[in-house]
């Protein structure tokens, strides 16, 4: 039996706004989840749902098998750690941190020890006696994530964490709730728009878009085996490139360019005179020719050598991509490039449903 299930959920505002639609997914307990998708496609409002913030309007919660739709938040034992990290100003770090369990009544001695565990693993031990404006924006959010684990809960939801910290906190505060996941070996639902956040800290990654629920999978999953053009599109850095174009004799021509697709995909007959999209990520390419490759013909617009490696802009006929390369191979900019993509690193989506192929 899962840890936590969420059975066909749906989320109905009262405008009638129909934020999330027929969410399913099954929680194991220690389970890192994290849902990503871009701004607005129901994240929050999902992970509030599950933490008894906000009413579902149709399926069902279960926590350990047992219905949880109309508990209220203390009862589901779940903490929540919010963007904002609201901290109380007047208070040290350690009453901040110790907050919850002193209004709970515990013992003083009991909370001491439980704030100095938990101040051990956040590396705020010697911070304990300042007020919050007196640290960075990482320690306040470390303050914010001692005041949910010191709680003993079953279940952490951490919403757009990082999100007021700037790029190198956010790396190095990734680091630190990886690290405090596997020391507190507790379940945790994490709600994203980054996909790097996403993929670096996930056993698995939800992705949503719209409402819906794109796909489920380990971030390897996500990766090498996307479901449809969204997720293809939405999980690497830098995205997939895509070229749509119709299969005519069993090719995608575009300019000089003719890809045999017959050669990735025997059944592509069936295709025969529909749109088809055509993808490949910018690190699976190789340039020149290449046996067993697709090879495209591009000019080269841009270069960013990045250290090492460079991400080249190239335009084929009227198609734009971005090719990843090792940045000694760094080609110059105007010139015309030749390079390949092996065809196990082809996928190819249904131009109409654009799911994968
Ligand atoms: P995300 O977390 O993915 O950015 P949200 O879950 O916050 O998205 O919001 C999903 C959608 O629901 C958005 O279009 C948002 O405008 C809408 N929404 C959020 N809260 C409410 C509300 N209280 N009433 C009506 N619509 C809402």
């Amino acid at each position: 039996m899962a840890y936590l299930s969420l059975k066909n959920i749906n989320k109905i505002y009262p405008n009638g706004y129909h934020a999330v639609h027929n969410f399913n997914l099954d929680i194991e307990k220690g389970e890192f989840i994290v849902f990503v998708g871009p701004s607005g496609c129901g994240k929050s409002t999902t992970l509030r749902m599950i933490a008894g913030l906000e009413d579902i309007s149709n399926g069902e919660f279960l926590i350990n098998g047992k219905r949880a739709n109309e508990m209220g938040p203390r009862e589901r034992e779940i903490a929540m750690v919010f963007q904002s990290y609201a901290l109380y100003p007047q208070m040290t770090v350690y009453d901040n941190i110790a907050f919850g369990l002193t209004l709970q009544g515990v013992d003083e001695d009991i909370i001491e020890e439980r704030v100095k565990k938990v101040a051990g693993i956040l590396g705020l031990t010697d911070y304990l006696d300042r007020l919050p404006r007196a640290l960075s924006g990482g320690q306040r959010q470390r303050v914010a994530i001692g005041r949910a684990i010191i709680r003993k809960v079953g279940v952490f939801l951490m919403d757009e964490p990082l999100s007021n910290l700037d790029a190198k906190q956010r790396v190095t505060m990734r680091y630190e709730i990886a690290q405090i996941h596997h020391e507190t070996g507790a379940t945790t639902i994490y709600v994203t728009h980054d996909q790097t956040e996403a993929m670096t800290l996930a056993d698995r990654i939800v992705v949503m878009k719209d409402g819906y629920v794109q796909q489920i999978g380990t971030p390897y999953q996500l990766y090498y085996q996307p479901e449809n053009v969204f997720v293809a599109g939405f999980i690497g850095e830098p995205p997939m490139n895509f070229i749509r174009g119709t299969v005519k004799n069993g090719a995608i021509t575009f300019g000089d360019n003719v890809l045999e697709l017959g050669k990735k995909l025997p059944s592509i007959a069936e295709y025969e005179g529909k749109e088809i999209v055509f993808g490949f990520r910018p690190e699976h390419i190789q340039l020149g020719q290449q046996d067993q490759a697709y090879t495209i013909r591009a000019k080269v617009e841009l270069t960013e050598m990045l250290g090492d490696n460079t991400n080249i802009y190239v335009t084929a006929d009227h198609d734009q991509a971005i090719l990843k390369v090792d940045s000694h191979d760094t080609p110059e900019t105007d010139i015309d490039i030749v390079f390949s993509i092996p065809f196990e690193n082809v996928y190819l989506f249904d131009g109409k449903t654009e799911h994968v192929i």
